[in-house]
């Protein structure tokens, strides 16, 4: 998942592929984002930008 580099942070609704939650998130969170439901792992911190495992996000505007 490539988002547009910007310098301000975003929001992003992602969608767990485990259970169809949908999680807002924030794109430069610190720590490991787990889905609410299940727990599954949506997000991991790279020391930037967030990793997001999921292929369902959406950037909220
Ligand atoms: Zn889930």
């Amino acid at each position: 998942m490539d988002l547009v580099p910007s310098p301000s942070s975003k929001f992003l609704k992602v969608v767990c592929e485990q259970c169809k939650n949908e999680q807002i998130i924030f794109d430069k969170a610190s720590s490991v984002v787990k889905c609410l439901v299940c727990e599954n792992v949506l997000a991991e911190p790279t020391g930037g930008k967030i990793n997001i495992k999921s292929k369902n996000v959406k950037l909220l505007s």
